[in-house]
């Protein structure tokens, strides 16, 4: 029996995205063994996270990086390290302030959830772009108090805030580290690169969703002297980052997971989805009152098609939200991405060829056979 089994848990065929709450992604067996490997043998855990870390910044073309117990963990090392950069003094007052810089800048656009990371080091999250930003904007929000200009990439940018570019522009002329939570930006794979050779001072990176790494890591990427302050900020030092340890065992798996990440082929990985994708299309377009449509880049921004489905519940018979159940409640657990009132989103990405057929099926005898009653 499997340990899901016996509490009762059934495996989810994953057709929404790389989610934390669905449970990030399935590690490739190179990943789980070497986190087994790692998992025998007790060791220097510092010196294992500067020899992972200077691995994975070659591997990457950084100056320097750290393995965080996830992207959200990132953000808050992160912040912390442009506070304090390597002042033991200014590491051990965190969450305190006082005569530390104690500011963030972000583009009202970019708020979402997990500015909490970078909130809970204490600092006050200044906005810009309200209503359209401009660089002026930028430069007025810049003071003496200001730690670091956090960009949030995703769905959320591109939607009048400054160009990355220009932003980190302004920010190398006042001095100011520029963060971006690249958490879901991966593909393409370039990304791993792309941010900090722009300028950015540091790039941070989910490692549990599509580098297939241990579900509790992160990369923090980028300058060296940055870098060296996220890890004296960083578990097992006493210090803000001590509960967000990350075991020998995580240093291991996301070490095996970036070096597997770069050699895939991802050109045949995107050719294999939208494959899937036209014979989805194809498949559920034949069913009446449906209507399949492929979507591309998906919510992050991230360039993966995925099918857009439109139900007409008069014709089906059923309600969105009534398929949506009955792909949870069958023989296996589907689960899919609301859209609107009226849609889902069905996502090849992340599912094994026995799963595409599953879920393609499964659909189709879901609103097709209402139509036969
Ligand atoms: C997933 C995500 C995070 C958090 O990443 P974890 O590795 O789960 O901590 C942070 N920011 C964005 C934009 C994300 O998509």
């Amino acid at each position: 029996m499997s340990v899901l089994q016996k509490l009762g848990l059934r495996p989810i065929i994953n057709a929404s995205a790389t989610l934390t709450k669905l449970g990030g992604s399935v590690m490739p067996p190179e990943v789980v063994e070497a986190m087994v490997d790692a998992s025998r043998a007790y060791v220097d855990l510092h010196e294992m996270q500067r020899r992972v870390g200077q691995r994975i910044a070659e591997l990457t073309r950084n100056e320097a990086a750290y393995v965080s117990c996830g992207a959200a963990a990132g953000l808050v090392l992160s912040t912390a390290a442009c506070i304090t950069g390597t002042n033991p003094a200014a590491i051990a007052q965190l969450p305190n302030l006082t005569g530390l810089k104690s500011e963030v800048i972000v583009h009202r656009m970019h708020r979402n959830g997990y500015d909490h990371a970078v909130r809970q080091v204490g600092v006050k999250l200044v906005e810009i772009g309200v209503g359209g930003a401009y660089p002026w904007e930028l430069e007025a929000a810049i003071n003496e108090r200001t730690a670091a200009i956090f960009w949030f990439q995703g769905g959320m940018s591109g939607h009048g805030d400054l160009p990355l570019e220009t932003v980190i522009e302004i920010a190398n002329r006042y001095d100011v580290p520029v963060v971006v939570d690249a958490a879901a930006q991966l593909p393409p794979m370039e990304n791993l690169w792309r941010f900090t050779q722009m300028g950015a001072a540091l790039a941070v990176f989910s490692g549990g969703k599509e580098l297939r790494g241990p579900q509790s890591s992160g990369l923090v990427l980028g300058r060296r002297d940055l870098i060296e302050a996220v890890r004296m900020n960083g578990s097992p030092n006493h210090s803000i980052g001590r509960p967000m340890k990350v075991g020998k065992e995580e240093l291991a798996g996301c070490l095996a997971a970036v070096e597997r990440y770069l050699k895939l082929d991802h050109k045949a990985q995107a050719l294999a989805d939208e494959q899937t994708v036209a014979e989805w299309c194809a498949a559920w377009n034949s069913i009446p009152g449906v209507r399949a449509q492929r979507s591309f880049p998906n919510e992050a921004g991230q360039p993966l098609p995925r099918v857009h489905v439109i139900f007409d519940a008069g014709t089906i018979g059923l309600t969105r939200n009534e398929i949506v159940d009955a792909l949870r409640n069958g023989e296996h657990q589907i689960e899919v991405a609301l859209a609107g009132k009226d849609g889902i989103y069905v996502n090849p990405w992340v599912l094994n060829n026995a799963e595409r057929q599953i879920v393609q099926n499964r659909l189709a005898e879901i609103v097709g056979e209402r139509v036969a009653v």
